[in-house]
C-alpha cells in the first residue's frame, strides 16, 4: 500500500534519477545519441529508445535501483542508513510491509555501491591507528557442509565462536589472524579515511596510508615500529606516542591518537548493534561508518549514502 510518505519517496528518488542522468541522452547500451522519447516506465520514468541499436532505457537502466520495485523502500533504507540509531532489518521490513531479506538484500547493495568513500589529501597532523574486529563467518554454511560430506568439504580453518565456550576450548588469543585490522586515518580538520588491511605489515600499510596523505602531512602514530619504518622509507615526518606506557599526549599535547582513538570508539559503538557481521561486508560496515561520520552535523537535504550510490 503506498502510503503519503512512500509517494514522496519515490518522487524524490525518481527527481533524482533524473536530474543525475543530465540533458544529455545517450543510448547506455551503445552510447549513441539518436535517442528518443518513447513513453514511460511502470515507475513513471522517461523511457528512451535508441534508434541505432533499438534498445530501450530510461536513467534507471543501470544504476542500483533498476529492476528495484519498491523504490521508495529502498529510499526508505538509505534514510534509516543515516539515522541516529539504524533500525534491524526486521523492524525496517514491518515498517515498509516487505521481506527481511528484501531490506538486508537492499542494505547489501547500497553498501557495496559505496565504494571507497574514505577522504584523501589528509593534511597537517595525521593521526593513524589501526582497531580490529574478531573474524565473522555469519551466514556461512561451511560447517553445515562439511558435517553432511566431509569426504567433499575439508573441514573449516576454525571452530564457530560459539563452539568455543560450549566444547570448553580456549579462545585464540591476542591479535590471532582472527581479528582484522581496520585502519584509520583522520587529520585534525577532521577528514577521515578507513580500510580493511590483509595484515599490519609494512606493505599493507604503505598501500594504505600513501595515496590518503597529502605530501607534507606529518604522521602521529602508536609506538608500532611499521610506522616509522614506513615514515623513514618514505621520507616521512613522524611522531609517535607509547600508548603501552600509558603515554597519551607529547609535546603539551601536539601529538595524541586521540582522534583515531575516539573514532575507534563510536565506530566500536556503531557495529555492536550488528552482533559481528560476516567480515565480506567490513568494507561496506567501513563505508557506512564514514557515511555516518562525514553527514553526522547535516541531517536535511537529499540522502548522501542514496546520492552516492547512485
Ligand atoms: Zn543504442
Amino acid at each position: 500500500m503506498a502510503t503519503a510518505q512512500s509517494r514522496l519517496e519515490r518522487r524524490e528518488t525518481e527527481a533524482l534519477l533524473e536530474e543525475r542522468s543530465g540533458l544529455e541522452k545517450h543510448c547506455c547500451h551503445c552510447g549513441s545519441t539518436a535517442v528518443r522519447r518513447w513513453g514511460k516506465t511502470r515507475t513513471q520514468l522517461q523511457r528512451w529508445r535508441c534508434s541505432d541499436c533499438g534498445k530501450t532505457f530510461s536513467s534507471a537502466t543501470g544504476t542500483l535501483v533498476e529492476r528495484v520495485h519498491r523504490r521508495d523502500g529502498m529510499a526508505a533504507v538509505a534514510k534509516d542508513m543515516m539515522a541516529r540509531q539504524p533500525q534491524p532489518c526486521r523492524a525496517l521490513a514491518a515498517a515498509l510491509g516487505v521481506d527481511k531479506m528484501t531490506v538486508w538484500r537492499w542494505r547489501t547493495r547500497l553498501l557495496a555501491a559505496l565504494g571507497d568513500v574514505g577522504q584523501s589529501g589528509l593534511k597537517g597532523i595525521v593521526e593513524a591507528d589501526e582497531t580490529y574486529f574478531r573474524e565473522s563467518r555469519k551466514g556461512s554454511r561451511e560447517w553445515v557442509r562439511h558435517q553432511r560430506a566431509p569426504s567433499r568439504h575439508p573441514k573449516p580453518p576454525r571452530l564457530r565462536w560459539r563452539d568455543y565456550d560450549r566444547q570448553g576450548i580456549p579462545l585464540p588469543r591476542g591479535l590471532s589472524r582472527w581479528q582484522i585490522p581496520v585502519l584509520v586515518t583522520r587529520d585534525r580538520g577532521g577528514a577521515t579515511a578507513a580500510n580493511r588491511l590483509r595484515s599490519t605489515r609494512l606493505r599493507e600499510i604503505a598501500q594504505s596510508l600513501t595515496p590518503r596523505l597529502a605530501r607534507d602531512a606529518m604522521l602521529c602514530t602508536d609506538a608500532a615500529g611499521v610506522y616509522r619504518t614506513y615514515a623513514n622509507r618514505t621520507g616521512r615526518a613522524i611522531e609517535q606516542v607509547n600508548t603501552s606506557l600509558n603515554q597519551r599526549v607529547r609535546a603539551n599535547g601536539v601529538y595524541h591518537i586521540q582522534n583515531v582513538n575516539a573514532f575507534h570508539a563510536r565506530f566500536k559503538e556503531f557495529m555492536q548493534p550488528f552482533r559481528g557481521p560476516a567480515t565480506k561486508y567490513l568494507d561496506g560496515y567501513v563505508a557506512w561508518m564514514l557515511m555516518r561520520d562525514a553527514n553526522a552535523q547535516s541531517s536535511d537535504g537529499a540522502n548522501p549514502i542514496f546520492v552516492r550510490a547512485l
